[in-house]
């Protein structure tokens, strides 16, 4: 195993943390662009608060709100053109992931050179990754992607009907704050998206990184069963504060790159399903629901010692040798009823989608991500066809 890791963002957790937003921002800047959704953070109180507390610090606010739910670059050109034309010096993203993301985006779309849209990885020859970004401050009010503390983004462009990714050392945010009370009002569907979605987080790596990683395997093991026992404690009563707490933490963790540090792995799932909400605009964490146990079963069948101590670490399901395929697959079927028993889609009818399109998302996913052969990275590196087959089956 070799790797380097450096992730810069200071975390401050904690119920409450908001009232400390101005005196975290005040560090980075003057005016700041404040990020926001289509409206949940105006109507439960946190943008008055996030507003309050950084105008008592000194700070001048200019609104951005409107980001959706799987964010548009049309949206990144608007935040970007609007903190340029305001002057400011800070972008602060109080939402979900995609209020996140695009926050992110517009803070380095702020010195990038050409459209924003170039630095994301779809196909394209000119792809030119950003270098610089103004200093960025997360208040996520979701607990799902980790965004908060990673480098990455996910936009996609109406279009093209493509949704891709870029990462990079510069959209790191300076600080994450966290106040798990802010996910207090999140529905209860919206909760249980966010729990698939830190489980797929953690489950990519563990089934798609390289041999010989067994403290990242139990750093996935830890949060992955955090998250089959208080997620569903969310679920229930979104009002359990230690429930909501856990499972930001857990979600945090999840893709932070404490799990994912040196097990150089791809997303191969992300990616497949990126390919589906980019043209149904489903929610992330469904989508990845109503495919992951397909795609399990497909990839256990090549490498079925992980699948099998899957099963075991995580549901106890007892192994009749390292290779047991019956244990491997019990283990998927598990993680697929929980998933159903919190309300998320486990096929992909369920999103009302059928067959018409599957050829068309198989041929964006390798067209946003390939390997020199044309596959899609993944253990096993997947063939347009094989993305076909695991998406037919999981009609
Ligand atoms: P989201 O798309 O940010 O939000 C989903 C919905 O939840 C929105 O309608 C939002 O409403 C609502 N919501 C958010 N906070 C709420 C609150 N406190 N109370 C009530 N409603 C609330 O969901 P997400 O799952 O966090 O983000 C998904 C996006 O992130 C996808 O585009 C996905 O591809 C991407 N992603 C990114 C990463 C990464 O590392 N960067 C990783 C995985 C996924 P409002 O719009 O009104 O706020
Ligand atoms: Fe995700």
């Amino acid at each position: 195993m070799q790797f380097e890791y450096q992730n810069p963002t200071r975390i401050i957790f904690g119920t409450g943390t908001l009232s400390r937003l101005g005196e975290a921002a005040r560090q980075y800047g003057t005016r700041a662009l404040l990020v926001t959704g289509g409206g949940s953070a105006r109507r439960n109180g946190s943008l008055e608060r996030a507003i309050a507390s950084l105008k008592a610090a000194g700070l001048s606010v200019v609104e951005c709100e409107g980001v959706e739910p799987n964010p548009r670059i049309t949206s990144v050109r608007r935040g970007a053109a609007l903190a340029r034309k305001e002057g400011c010096d800070l972008v602060i993203a109080l939402g979900g992931g995609s209020v996140m993301d695009a926050a992110k985006v517009m803070a380095a779309a702020f010195h990038y050179e050409g459209d924003p849209w170039n630095m994301m990885a779809h196909g394209q020859s000119e792809r030119r990754l950003p270098e610089r970004a103004l200093p960025v401050i997360t208040v996520p009010t979701l607990a799902a992607t980790g965004s908060e503390m990673n480098a990455g983004a996910v936009i996609s462009d109406e279009e093209s009907t493509l949704k891709a990714v870029v990462s990079a050392k510069c959209l790191y945010p300076k600080v994450a704050l966290v106040d798990p009370e802010l996910s207090i009002g999140v529905p209860r569907a919206e909760t249980a998206y966010g729990v698939s979605d830190l489980i797929t987080h953690v489950t990519e790596s563990y089934f798609n990184g390289i041999d010989g990683t067994p403290v990242q395997d139990r750093f996935a093991e830890g949060v992955i069963l955090t998250a089959l026992e208080w997620g569903p404690k969310a679920v229930s009563d979104g009002t359990d504060i230690m429930a909501r707490e856990l499972v930001q933490w857990a979600s945090l963790v999840a893709l932070n790159g404490w799990v994912q540090a040196g097990t150089q792995s791809p997303f191969p799932v992300h990616m497949i399903e990126h390919s589906i909400s980019a043209h149904h605009d489903v929610a992330h964490g469904a989508g990845l629901s109503a495919i992951n146990a397909s795609w399990m079963r497909f990839a256990a069948k090549r490498r079925p010692e992980r699948f099998a101590l899957f099963a075991n670490r995580i549901f106890g399901v007892p192994l009749n040798g390292p290779k047991d395929m019956d244990a491997a697959m019990e283990g998927i079927e598990r993680l697929d009823a929980f998933m159903k028993s919190i309300g998320c889609p486990t096929s992909l009818g369920e999103l009302g989608i059928g067959e018409g399109l599957i050829e068309r998302y198989a041929a964006d996913t390798l067209l946003v991500v390939h390997d020199l052969e044309g596959r899609l990275p993944g253990r096993p590196a997947m063939s347009e066809a094989d993305i076909v087959e695991v998406l037919k089956s999981a009609r």
